[in-house]
């Protein structure tokens, strides 16, 4: 640290992203990427808009809004893009809160809405969840700060409903709400149409989870055009060329090739009940999830014991060392393949090491 570093920052702790090993080492199933890789017409999508690096790209993302917009029966005018869901929540944070008003989310969730926070030197309340991980809605009613929740959240799996979704907006007029759907598609229900009903709403999602897309960096936020005047214009005062011209063309061919989105989608949830059924079997207890990842603990082996041990299998997942979710592991639903391997390691895990 220099001497120079600003004195809200002196105490920041960033948000640590999942270890991304060399490719092989490990089976990776740490940071809840898609197990497939893009659709296979990229390589020449690609080449082809490369063609134009030598000029900026479209700051309003043309091409993209329209191919979206047709797609999801939305106005191209209530959506925008982002480099990264991140980036639009960071953009939220920017536009709405200040020193009178913060932003609230769940105690046990994504780790960047608190690390947003601290680094926009506002104040992050922190709602604890029900003690069986999930969130009530009521806990959200006529808060005095904005609000983020993810749905489904992370890391539980657990989405709310539609109608519980609408409470939280009926009883927060006075504050905006976002809906961070980095996993909707993997079993949630969107609420992306209440946008057209509620002034206050923020739906965000990404391509990084179920378009197969982490590494291009596309996220997108559905709102009200005045809710997207207000975030654009964080974005033309800090960002104007945020999404690559690459990553546009990417996003388009995401949206084109439904066919292929189905069928990673599909086959990702599949593996999910294959996989769940398999640890129960092996004395797992694992929380309903509609994502693309699990979240289980064992009847009576230590979490972080079953981390350590996986990973020494070579397989990477996601243990959190806090109260009180130390006894889960967080898994990433990867292909058929992989789990199975999974359940055959995890079978010879426990029975080498007896409680
Ligand atoms: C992965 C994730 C994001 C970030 O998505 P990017 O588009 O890759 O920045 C946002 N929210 C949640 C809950 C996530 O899990």
């Amino acid at each position: 640290m220099s001497q120079f570093l600003a004195n809200h920052m002196k105490t920041m702790k960033p948000y640590t992203p999942g270890h991304q090993p060399k490719k092989g080492e490990y089976i990776k199933l740490n940071t809840n990427e898609n197990p497939f890789p893009p659709p296979p017409e990229v390589s020449e999508i690609m080449s082809e808009s490369a063609k134009s690096l030598h000029l900026y790209s479209d700051t309003n993302c043309k091409l993209l809004t329209d191919t979206f917009a047709e797609h999801y029966q939305i106005s191209p005018e209530s959506v925008i893009f982002a480099n990264g869901s991140d980036e639009i929540l960071a953009f939220c944070y920017m536009a709405f809160c200040d020193s009178d008003k913060g932003m609230c989310f769940p105690s046990i969730s994504y780790g960047f809405y608190p690390v947003y926070a601290d680094l926009f030197n506002i104040d992050g309340k922190k709602i604890p969840l029900n003690p069986d991980l999930t969130i009530s809605p009521d806990h959200y009613f006529n808060q005095d700060h904005h609000i983020v929740i993810a749905n489904p959240n992370a890391p539980t799996g657990i989405a709310l409903t539609l109608s519980q979704i609408e409470e939280i907006l009926v009883h927060n007029p006075k504050n905006v709400v976002i809906i961070d759907e980095a996993y909707v598609h993997f079993g949630g229900e969107s609420a992306m149409k209440l946008t057209e009903t509620y002034q206050n709403l923020i739906v965000c999602g990404t391509f990084s989870k179920s378009r197969n897309l982490a590494g291009g960096r596309l996220g997108y936020a559905v709102a009200h055009p005045s809710l997207l005047a207000d975030l654009n214009l964080v974005k033309f005062s800090f960002n104007p060329y945020n999404v690559n011209t690459l990553t546009q063309a990417l996003g388009v061919a995401s949206i084109k090739n439904d066919r292929y989105f189905q069928h990673c989608t599909q086959s990702v949830v599949k593996t999910r009940r294959y996989f769940i059924d398999s640890f129960d079997k092996l004395g797992f207890h694992t929380l309903p999830s509609c994502a693309n990842f699990i979240f289980t603990k064992h009847h009576d082996r230590d979490g972080a014991f079953l981390f350590e041990k996986l990973k020494e299998h070579k397989i990477l997942v996601r243990h959190f060392d806090q109260e009180p979710i130390n006894q889960y592991l967080r898994i990433t639903i990867g292909t058929q393949e992989e789990m199975a391997v999974v359940v055959q390691k995890m079978t010879q895990i426990l029975e080498e090491n007896h409680a």
